[in-house]
């Protein structure tokens, strides 16, 4: 159990003391039973000579490296207070030595958000400490989640079961891992960017050459080998199990054919002087010939499945038709490694269809269908009313039809939100899809929905969302874009401002823009005309979106100065809303 410096716990294995059964209950899917008893296997692993990695103390690895006089430390898990406790673990085992550089192997913030708690901004700003990323790593790790982020975070909590009871019926496992870390995020750029394959950097006497996969697993990744230590660090693009293609977050569509190419460019660069295998979830592989099986069958698992949905795309099938037909073949489907515990066949083939044909199926009849509510009362009305559609709904529960069961109450929900009876049965049908997932993702899609329709949907734990730390590290570019995501445009109708921004520290001058209820902006400008002219510190707007601070108290202080009028400042800031971070999903919303 790891704890944050107030004493609330951001980690707890202890809850999944269930998984110490042998067999798997029949409300979990016996592989990934098998997967979930895994994923609890926590500790210091050796991997190799001076290669060491810290498991289950998050939903990732961090792997260290011994140099010659200090460590190098890859990855840094989800928040300061479990990267503290696993470099504790480290030291105690290992003896204490400086931490000498920070690897990110890529954009996702359990790779990169503990830093905080191993090393000093100071010593990173400063260069003592070299922290190493992929190229275009900043563009990527905070605005992935900023632009659809309180959407992607309420999804987030679908795909991971974040808010569900841990146990036989609840969460078992998040596929990668246990489940996400609570606890402290923290950001600090990487002061040494990799561009290109081949780069090679010595540090701390330690080798390591480069290999870029960049719109493979995520938006800006990087592979590592170590030649003196005959080891490979494929990052998160060969982990135990078929990897999303479309995380249920929500995210842009990933690019599975690239993602084999990548596999099959290491097979070729590395595997021949390659014995051990690691990545920064689950656990390595030893030997070259069990790697290069693994390493082959990874990315034949891509190629299979992306080729195959395209050749079903050309004869004209539709997403969900491609997903119900395609079978990976005995050789692929047979490993462990293979298998769809986070990913699955079925929608990472949709996702392809997506990344080539986007969401319409050229079919007009889907092309402007009626929203889910209005709909909804439609098929009530042409079937008879909510009870005739339960009382047939439950005959084909009793039958195990409960993918359909799960669809037509899902019509009545929307219909009549407060029907009890409609609710129940939607959930039981979802209960049961639950069970028989193999993929933990869907697992825990279908068991928090049964959960929302039985217990509505909870409160939300804080207004506060844990990642505003990393908020600092976006561009002012990406501040405004965000801000114009938050204008209620209806209610800007026929307003016109224009802000001028100064900020005296970075130097830096914007003019942001409220014209035909859209908001842009431009750099390097001041505009004579403008309503207002801020002056401000970068420091002082982080400390606004961080929510330390709010606009007029920042005025109030002196932080920020304004010149022309105030009140057109104020109304623009009130044109802006806030996101209720727990929507509904499974009802309509206010349902
Ligand atoms: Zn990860």
């Amino acid at each position: 159990m790891i704890k944050d410096a107030d004493g609330k716990v951001v980690w707890d294995l202890g809850a999944y003391a269930f998984l110490e059964e042998d067999d798997a209950p029949a409300s979990v899917h016996p592989s990934l039973w098998r997967l979930a008893q895994l994923n609890v296997e926590h500790g210091l692993f050796q991997a190799c000579e001076r290669i060491y990695q810290i498991r289950g103390f998050d939903i990732a690895n961090m792997t260290i490296i011994e140099g010659n006089t200090g460590i190098i430390v890859v990855d840094t898990l989800s928040s300061a207070e479990t990267a503290r406790a696993g470099i504790d673990l480290y030291f105690q085992q290992r003896g204490k030595r400086p931490i000498v550089a920070v690897v990110y192997t890529h954009t996702h913030a359990d790779h990169w958000a503990g830093i905080g708690g191993i090393v000093e901004e100071a010593d990173v700003t400063a260069g003592r400490v070299q922290v190493v990323a992929p190229d275009k790593f900043l563009d990527f790790a905070v605005s992935e989640n900023v632009i659809a982020g309180n959407a992607m975070a309420r999804r987030a909590q679908y795909q991971f079961g974040l808010r569900l009871p841990k146990g036989v019926r609840g969460q078992v496992d998040a596929a990668l891992g246990k489940t996400i870390a609570r606890g402290t995020v923290t950001l600090f750029p990487p002061n040494d960017l990799i561009r290109q394959t081949g780069e090679r950097r010595v540090i701390d006497g330690v080798e390591i050459v480069f290999q870029m996969a960049p719109n493979s697993e995520a938006p800006a990744e990087f592979h590592l080998y170590f030649p003196a230590l005959r080891a490979l660090n494929i990052a998160e693009n060969a982990t135990h199990l078929f990897h999303n293609l479309l995380p249920f977050r929500g995210a842009e569509v990933r690019d599975a054919l690239a993602w084999s190419k990548y596999l099959n460019e290491a097979i070729e660069l590395f595997v021949g002087k390659t014995d051990v295998l690691m990545a920064q979830h689950h656990w390595p592989i030893w030997g070259s010939d069990r790697i290069r099986d693994y390493l082959t069958k990874q990315r034949d698992l891509y190629k299979y499945v992306h080729d195959q949905t395209l050749r079903l795309i050309n004869h004209g099938f539709t997403a969900p038709e491609i997903a119900e037909q395609l079978k990976l073949p005995e050789s692929l489907a047979k490993e462990w490694f293979n298998r769809d515990y986070y990913g699955t066949v079925r929608h990472n083939a949709k996702a392809i269809y997506q990344k080539y044909l986007g969401w319409y199926d050229s079919n007009p009849a889907h092309l402007d269908p009626l929203p889910p509510a209005q709909a909804a009362k439609k098929y009530l009305e042409y079937m008879g009313g909510a009870e005739a559609i339960i009382r047939r709904a439950r005959e084909d529960f009793r039958q195990g039809h409960y993918r359909w069961v799960a669809e037509i109450m899902n019509r009545v929900v929307f219909a009549e939100p407060q029907n009890r009876e409609a609710r129940t049965l939607a959930a039981d049908a979802l209960e049961q899809l639950g069970y028989l997932s193999e993929a933990a993702t869907w697992r825990n899609s279908y068991l928090c929905a049964a959960f929302e329709l039985r217990n509505g949907v909870p409160p939300p734990r804080s207004l506060t969302p844990p990642g505003l730390n990393a908020l600092r590290a976006l561009t002012i570019d990406m501040v405004f874009d965000f801000f114009g995501v938050r204008l209620n445009g209806p209610k800007a109708e026929g307003k016109k401002i224009a802000i001028n921004w100064n900020f005296s520290d970075t130097n830096q001058q914007y003019v942001l823009n409220l014209d035909n209820s859209a908001l842009t902006h431009v750099a390097n400008k001041q505009l004579a005309t403008a309503d207002a002219t801020l002056t401000l510190t970068r420091a002082t707007l982080d400390s606004i979106l961080m929510r330390k601070t709010t606009f007029p108290e920042a005025v109030q202080k002196g932080l920020v100065k304004i010149d022309g009028q105030p009140m057109k400042l104020l109304e623009l800031f009130g044109l802006m809303e806030n996101f209720n971070p727990m929507f509904e999903i499974v009802t309509p919303k206010g349902g």
